[in-house]
């Protein structure tokens, strides 16, 4: 090591899955198979006229965005903080809300940045184990801690929990912040938002990258109390002003406006689960319930990290980690019927071979 490494902040960092430069049947990150609604489209047509005031800064305070999602979700506008993607809000929120000696609780199997950030801000932290179904188990969040954060539906696993499981959670933990990382929410029931009104530690984050279909656009936002809001922008305003580029601010208030759109793509990917599901399980797949946008697969009779291998061989990219625990499971995104409709070929073909 040179001597000037010594005091750099080394961290390792979050892998994100493959983003393959040609066309492949992308079943690896969770993105959403339709394309963002049409008025997103128009906007960026309208944007190309104005290409003009893309010399000015954005508008710092994201205002357009901030409204936006504000009368959607029917909270104040002092409720709401948006970043680049949900990443960066989480980001934000680990630097903002864990600063404490104690260590914050998530679970063992989980959104693999969490332990990357508490590892780059220096936050202590324990991780709980799911228990044998892969369920969270409330009961570990009762001890002392320095935060919660959890994601539900939980990722890789797919599996949601009630509310009456978060509000125990909340419960058990009103002087910490507890996150509830919503990303994959609007495939699944109830958002925790019900809560808020009761608990002015509970900040729940979303993002416009699944249900939204704008994974490519990075927008993320918290919803919580005004208390924690403000303390999230003072953190954001003391890193970088203008987290949110113009485009970004008018596609994302476009993508906002079109319920209709959205419900319905919501529709298509539940209807096309609900029929995966089916054909994993006549394949002799086992898979906890899933209610995001992935099923979380393993099969007693092949492995995993073959499986992997063989479908990207075949163009077929799917998630795969083989850390602890789960070396034997894929995360399947769920793509269009046609994209489904090919994997479970290749699945068939690849079981009769082997
Ligand atoms: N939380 C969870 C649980 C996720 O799976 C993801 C997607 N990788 C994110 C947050 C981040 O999503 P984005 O930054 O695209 O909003």
């Amino acid at each position: 090591m040179k001597a000037f490494e010594k005091n750099i902040r080394k961290v390792e960092p979050y892998v994100p899955g493959e983003q393959p430069q040609r066309k492949v049947i992308k079943l690896n990150t969770n993105e959403n198979p339709y394309p963002p609604s049409p008025g997103v489209l128009a906007a960026m047509k309208e944007l190309e006229q104005n290409m003009e005031t893309l010399r000015l800064y954005p508008d710092p305070t994201a205002d357009l965005l901030v409204s936006a999602l504000a009368d959607y979700y029917h909270v104040g506008k002092d409720q709401v903080f948006v970043g680049v993607g949900s990443d960066d809000v989480l980001a934000m929120c680990f630097l903002t809300f864990f600063n404490s000696e104690k260590p914050i609780f998530f679970p063992d199997i989980t959104y693999s940045f969490y332990k990357v950030w508490a590892d780059l801000y220096r936050i202590p932290y324990e991780c709980k184990p799911l228990d044998e179904a892969f369920r969270i188990v409330k009961e570990d969040y009762y001890e002392e801690n320095g935060g919660v954060i959890f994601p539900n539906p939980n990722a890789p696993t797919s599996l949601y929990e009630n509310l009456d499981f978060v509000e125990d959670i909340l419960k058990h933990n009103q002087d910490v912040i507890v996150i509830v990382d919503e990303a994959y929410i609007d495939f699944a029931g109830e958002s925790a938002l019900k809560l808020l009104d009761k608990y002015e530690n509970l900040l729940i984050v979303q993002t416009f990258s699944k249900a939204r279909s704008m994974a490519g656009m990075r927008i993320g936002y918290a919803i919580g109390s005004p208390l924690l809001i403000k303390y999230l922008n003072d953190a954001k305003y003391s890193f970088n002003s203008y987290t949110m580029n113009k485009t970004s601010l008018v596609y994302g208030v476009e993508a906002v406006k079109d319920k209709v759109y959205f419900e319905e793509t919501i529709q298509k990917i539940v209807a096309t689960r609900t029929w995966a599901a089916e054909e994993f399980r006549k394949l002799g797949f086992v898979f906890p319930e899933p209610a995001a946008n992935f099923i979380f697969v393993s099969h007693p009779d092949y492995d995993a990290k073959e499986l992997f291998e063989a479908l990207k061989a075949n163009d077929i990219y799917v998630r795969y980690w083989g850390s602890e625990r789960i070396e034997q499971y894929l995360r399947v995104t769920i793509g269009t019927r046609e994209e489904m409709e090919a994997l479970f070929a290749f699945l068939k073909k690849y079981m009769k071979k082997c």
